[in-house]
């Protein structure tokens, strides 16, 4: 077992040296006073270093309390010592004071009860101070191996503390460096740091401030500045704490994603004005390939056997065919490069719109088209007509054997609208699902249905444009369901009523083409 704690107890005078270490030892059981009498003893006791705790007599022959206050705070500073003393006076407490005298007792009855309790208290003191300061030791090591940096600054930015992470991020080679330099002089630009300053002027908090930081030749390195106000006597001024992040690399792939973006965005710019440069340099000789054959056919047409006018025929046809998949290369390229800003558009009165321009189609195949609720969405409204106006017009241009029958719905799922378009047509092969949605692509022959194959690539181009996906699902025989996407942004659902459009009785087969074609 380790022999109890002590405490030494000075003073000359062994009477009452006696009947302190009996008032100490009934009340702190768990330490054992030790009487100290002489200079001599004094000294190798100071040197063996074992005790916890000094109560002195301040009048001593040999020095006095003070002097011996002053030697045991300089060789242990965490030791209290305690005056107990029938000599106390003002100067000596002050001075003692200053000194870090732990607890003043003046000798007499009073003073005999109250000893025990005041060096209690001083030992408490000591041990609470030791317990902070292994805590603050312990987050000393968090902070200082921690990858982001922190610091301590005043109101006007000149740092007071930095960590070690704090020193790497500003490129600095020690802590101690930084301390005295202005937080804002060390960023590479200056409305940032302005912005910073004027933040900390106000004793606002600076939130993710991100700037470049001044680098001496090295590659250039970027920091997120986070600050707060602090208030703490203890540190006068020190007005605001913070953290510093190196944020390079980060910087550098945000960078290269929007260099990336940017030549994508050239590329496709580059496309498209390719695409729509050449798309209208072959419409003028098509018009006179056209043109020369019509002359041909009218003026010449009598001389020319059967054979000759049936080629001429093919030559015009081709022709014709080719300036309508121009135009529909044209109007493909439109999506993007006519599109106009988005605005709430009301999908209920688009699809009416739609509609309204499927009339013809809709009275000579006598199909039904019936919608529900529909949303109001973020959008460009002319090609959410377009958009509906090609799937609907699909519906029933691809029927089957009874008239058409076209519902269109909407569901609302987290981020998004999804729209279906549900016919009861002749339907399409599950392995062709993906294609129809390719420029030109389409299952018919244009004598057996008309169009070139441009309609989905279109929707497909305006959803998009839109931030959506559109994919389709059939059972071929029984039809098809359309479905695509479009995400909410602003999106609410107006209470509307349930609304019907009735094509004629005389459902014809074939010809209707959706009115964006032409
Ligand atoms: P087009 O209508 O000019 O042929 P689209 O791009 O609109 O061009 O459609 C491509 C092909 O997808 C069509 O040729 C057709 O074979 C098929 N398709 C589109 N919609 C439907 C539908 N509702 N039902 C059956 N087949 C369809």
């Amino acid at each position: 077992m380790n022999p109890a704690p002590r405490i030494l107890l000075v003073d000359e005078r062994a009477e009452e040296r006696a009947l302190a270490a009996v008032v100490l030892r009934q009340q702190l059981q768990e330490i054992e006073p030790e009487e100290v009498g002489d200079a001599v003893v004094f000294a190798e006791r100071l040197a063996r270093g074992e005790f916890v705790a000094v109560v002195t007599e301040v009048d001593l022959s040999w020095g006095g309390g003070v002097k011996i206050l002053e030697t045991v705070k300089s060789l242990y500073p965490d030791r209290p010592v305690v005056f107990f003393t029938g000599a106390g006076n003002e100067a000596v407490a002050a001075d003692a004071i200053r000194l870090g005298l732990d607890g003043l007792v003046i000798k007499g009855a009073a003073g005999y009860l109250r000893l025990a309790a005041v060096v209690r208290d001083a030992l408490e003191r000591v041990t609470r101070r030791q317990a902070a300061r292994a805590g603050e030791a312990r987050f000393r090591t968090l902070i200082d191996g921690m990858p982001v940096g922190v610091f301590a600054a005043s109101a006007e930015g000149t740092i007071r503390e930095a960590s070690p992470a704090a020193a790497r991020v500003l490129g600095a080679a020690r802590p101690e460096t930084l301390v005295g330099e202005n937080l804002a002089s060390m960023l590479a630009e200056r409305d940032p740091g302005d912005q910073l300053l004027a933040l900390m002027a106000r004793g606002e908090r600076v939130r993710n401030l991100e700037a470049p930081v001044r680098t001496s030749g090295r590659e250039p390195a970027w920091v997120r500045i986070n600050a707060w106000a602090v208030t703490d006597p203890a540190r006068p001024d020190v007005r605001f704490e913070g953290s510093l992040e190196d944020i390079t690399s980060y910087k550098r792939a945000e960078n290269q994603l929007a260099e990336r973006a940017a030549q994508l965005t050239r590329s496709n710019t580059d496309l498209q004005q390719f695409s729509y440069a050449i798309s209208h340099d072959l419409q003028e000789p098509l018009h006179l390939i056209v043109r020369y054959a019509a002359l041909l056919r009218e003026k010449h047409g009598g001389a020319m056997d059967g054979e000759a006018t049936r080629w001429l025929d093919h030559v015009a046809g081709s022709a014709t065919r080719m300036q309508q998949m121009i135009s529909d290369v044209l109007e493909y390229a439109r999506v993007e490069t006519r599109g106009r800003p988005f605005k709430p558009v009301v999908l209920e009165g688009v699809l009416a719109d739609a509609v309204a321009n499927l009339r013809a189609a809709i009275e000579e195949s006598g199909a039904r088209v019936r919608w529900g609720k529909l949303p109001t969405l973020q959008g460009d409204s002319a090609q959410m007509v377009q958009l509906f106006q090609n799937l609907v017009g699909n519906a029933i241009k691809f029927r089957g054997a009874a008239p058409p029958d076209v519902q269109i719905s909407a569901v609302e799922a987290e981020e998004a609208w999804v729209f279906a378009v549900m016919d009861n047509g002749i339907g399409i092969e599950p392995d062709q699902l993906d294609r129809i949605f390719g420029l030109f692509q389409r299952l018919h022959a244009p004598h057996e249905v008309a169009g070139t194959g441009i309609g989905l690539a279109i929707c497909k181009r305006i959803v998009e444009r839109h931030g959506g996906q559109i994919w389709a699902t059939s059972r071929p025989g029984e039809g098809s369901t359309f479905y695509f996407s479009l995400p909410k942004r602003t999106g609410e659902v107006p209470g509307s009523v349930r609304r019907e459009a009735q094509g004629g009785e005389h459902g014809q087969r074939g010809a209707a083409r959706t009115a964006h074609r032409r």
